[in-house]
């Protein structure tokens, strides 16, 4: 019997439900806040699953939105991508589509306010010096000559850093808190720079854009998020949350921000910086990539929405970083597809077989089972003749011992058919098989002798003259080692451990001939193979499969061990 994965417990919840049952709060709203600088991970999938989720299950809302305050590296493409996704994955975000530009004119005067209550100052330190007098963790920071200017003197300055008097770099405007705290993101951040660059949504309305930590957790704000969920590295930010909070916002509830542990996934690497690097310098074919563990790659592959939504609830939600099995994510496709995935028949590698004793011109249809694991699927019909296809792999000509499958003078089934018996074979000058002779015996129609002899093995085939021809795009890890990251403290790029053999395309597989009318998307068994899914690639004369994931369930023998 399979082994139940248990699904874990959630620490997040436990909060939700004790806010909403002292009366903290009354509604829960989340948002899920991308940067549209790249396209989505799984591991964004985890928190949007996370936001979506719990909104839904308090009966609250969550929000989409756009970090958007880094004009240099965003992008309405992004923007686009992301919103299909999140969709695709199965959430929506009703009428509550944001976007931190949309705020820029209510974060300005939150800088104002604090400029005028003495908190913010103008600071003309370059970049170099500001990191240089912010100090370490062991020792504290100096106070920036700039930082007691007066009131007046700092509106000027930011009035004229918004109106564009100044250069890029030359001045910033810095929250006064505290030069020597311990926690360095206290040490007067910055929270406004000069970047002269059109925006992709207030093209040049501004020359000065916010910080993300002075913009995400007054969006926060504004938007009234009760809880604000965000990746472990994020911890160390929080008192810097609170205090902006604190300073700039009297409504209540009062934004919470809690963090959570990171997805990390084996054989992978989950950053958009990283993974750009993967698409710009041509290692895969685009974000969409059927390797990339990117929500576009995964659903291009074959992966369904269901799957990795189930994926996200068994990786469950903790407070600390662990590197997460690739076999789960398979896991949980296999546990869905199994259920949904017709069955077919479809040759790989295929190797003629001819049935000497049955009739040149006789062809006949047989009843085939679209789905044994759902009935209601029911069958279909699949043609036979006197000449089949059936996997190199299936047959040796010297079979070793525990090999029982085709072999001279041995009996197998083909599945739904007929039992054969190979009788002879023809090789080529280079000693290759080129086509195996086999008798049938018709008292096995369906499968099954009626003198009730056994065989050892059943073989998946097609009709050679009714067979459909496609290309198979296979695909193994993307990289060779588990954590591709490991090696970058000694100076070792993630990129030296690519899986040169993460491709390997195979041109002329024969499926049977039900498969000729799919559409892109459309996901299969194929018998004793795997799961594969129609790619967009194919055409009226090209057929594309791509591999899911093969039959072969390596997680449950894992979880057995
Ligand atoms: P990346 O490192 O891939 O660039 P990011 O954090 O910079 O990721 P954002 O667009 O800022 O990307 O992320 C949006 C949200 O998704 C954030 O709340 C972030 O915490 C979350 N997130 C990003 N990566 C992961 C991950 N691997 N696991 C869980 N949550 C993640
Ligand atoms: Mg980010």
């Amino acid at each position: 019997m399979k082994k139940e994965i248990e699904v874990p417990k959630n620490f997040i919840k436990n909060i939700i439900m004790q806010d909403l049952k002292e009366g903290k709060v009354e509604k829960i709203i989340t948002r899920f806040p991308p940067e549209p600088n790249g396209y989505l991970h799984i591991g964004h999938a985890k928190a949007i699953c996370l936001n979506f989720g719990l909104a839904e299950e308090f009966n609250g809302r969550c929000h989409l939105r756009f970090d958007d305050t880094n004009p240099a590296k965003e992008d309405d493409i992004f923007v686009q991508a992301i919103k299909q996704d999140v969709r695709w994955l199965g959430f929506d975000w009703g009428e509550h589509l944001y976007f931190a530009s949309d705020y820029f004119d209510e974060l300005f005067e939150f800088a104002v306010e604090l400029i005028k209550k003495n908190k913010a100052y103008v600071c003309e330190l370059s970049p170099e010096e500001i990191k240089k007098y912010r100090g370490t963790l062991t020792e504290p920071g100096i106070e920036s000559p700039y930082r007691n200017r007066s009131i007046e003197e700092n509106l000027d300055l930011f009035y004229r850093m918004k109106n564009g008097e100044f250069e890029e770099g030359s001045k910033v405007l810095r929250a006064k808190i505290d030069m020597k705290s311990p926690n360095i993101n206290m040490r007067d951040p910055v929270i406004y720079r000069i970047i002269k660059m059109p925006h992709h949504r207030t093209k040049n309305k501004w020359c000065i854009y916010p910080t993300y930590d002075f913009a995400h957790c007054l969006s926060d704000a504004i938007e009234n998020i009760t809880h604000s969920l965000c990746s472990l590295e994020f911890e160390d930010h929080r008192p810097l949350y609170e205090w902006f909070i604190n300073e700039l916002i009297k409504n209540e509830p009062k934004p919470k921000q809690i963090e959570f542990a990171r997805l990390n996934l084996s054989y992978t690497v989950l950053s958009k910086r990283k993974l750009i690097q993967l698409v710009e310098k041509g290692i895969v074919n685009g974000w969409d990539d059927p390797r990339m563990p990117t929500i576009a790659g995964l659903r291009r592959r074959g992966y369904t929405p269901k799957s990795i939504r189930r994926f996200c609830e068994l990786i469950g939600v903790g407070k600390s970083e662990s590197m997460v099995d690739m076999g789960l994510l398979e896991y949980a496709i296999r546990e869905d597809l199994n259920k949904i995935a017709p069955r077919r028949m479809g040759v790989l590698d295929p190797v003629k077989v001819v049935i000497v004793n049955y009739p040149e011109d006789k062809e006949e249809y047989l009843d085939a089972i679209n789905n044994p694991e759902d009935l209601s699927q029911g069958t279909r019909k699949i043609p036979f003749s006197r000449e089949l296809f059936i996997e190199r792999e299936d047959f040796m000509e010297e079979p070793p011992k525990k090999f029982y499958r085709l072999a001279p003078g041995r009996e197998v089934r083909l599945r739904y058919a007929y039992f054969i018996k190979c009788v002879d074979l023809k090789k080529d000058k280079n000693g290759n098989i080129e086509e195996i002779y086999c008798t049938y015996d018709p008292e096995t129609r369906g499968g099954n002798a009626k003198d009730g002899r056994k065989v050892k093995a059943t073989l998946h085939w097609v009709s050679a003259k009714h067979a459909i021809s496609a290309e198979i795009r296979l695909y193994d890890r993307l990289f060779i080692k588990p954590d591709p990251t490991a090696d970058e403290k000694k100076g070792i790029d993630f990129k030296e451990y690519i899986n040169p053999d993460s491709l390997k395309i195979i041109t002329h597989c024969k499926l049977e001939p039900s498969l000729k009318d799919v559409q892109p998307g459309d996901r299969f068994q194929f018998e004793r193979k795997g799961y594969f899914c129609v790619d967009p690639d194919s055409s009226n004369d090209r057929l594309v499969f791509n591999l899911i994931v093969p039959l072969r369930d390596k997680w449950a023998k894992m979880a057995k061990k």
